[in-house]
């Protein structure tokens, strides 16, 4: 069977990128360095260095709003919430 790959890039449309604000805050000293945030971003926004994890300084111009970071975090050291209406993404399919 043929491999599909989805190209997130061609199905998100960013509107008002720069005006989400901090729609996703990360708390360092509740972080384990566990890695799990870096294994379910799609668009490999987060990474672990010496112990901790570190969210990309741009995350606001390329973040799906997937919220699986926050989800997956066994500490809770991410918090997500949704960009105001009108700013963030817009996912299209087809
Ligand atoms: S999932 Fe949470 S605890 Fe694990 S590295 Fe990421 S921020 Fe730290
Ligand atoms: S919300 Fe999704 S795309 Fe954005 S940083 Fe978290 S896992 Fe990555």
């Amino acid at each position: 069977m043929e491999e599909m790959k989805l190209d997130f890039t061609k199905l998100v449309k960013r509107v008002d990128a720069d005006k989400t604000g901090d729609f996703i805050s990360y708390d360092e000293g509740k972080c384990n360095g566990c890695g799990l945030c870096t294994m379910v971003c799609s668009f490999n926004l987060w990474s672990v260095k010496e112990g901790k994890a570190r969210l990309a300084p741009r995350y606001q111009e390329l973040c799906l709003e997937c919220a699986a970071c926050w989800e997956i975090c066994p500490t809770e050291a991410i918090d997500f919430s949704y960009p105001a209406g009108g700013t963030g993404v817009v996912i299209e399919y087809g």
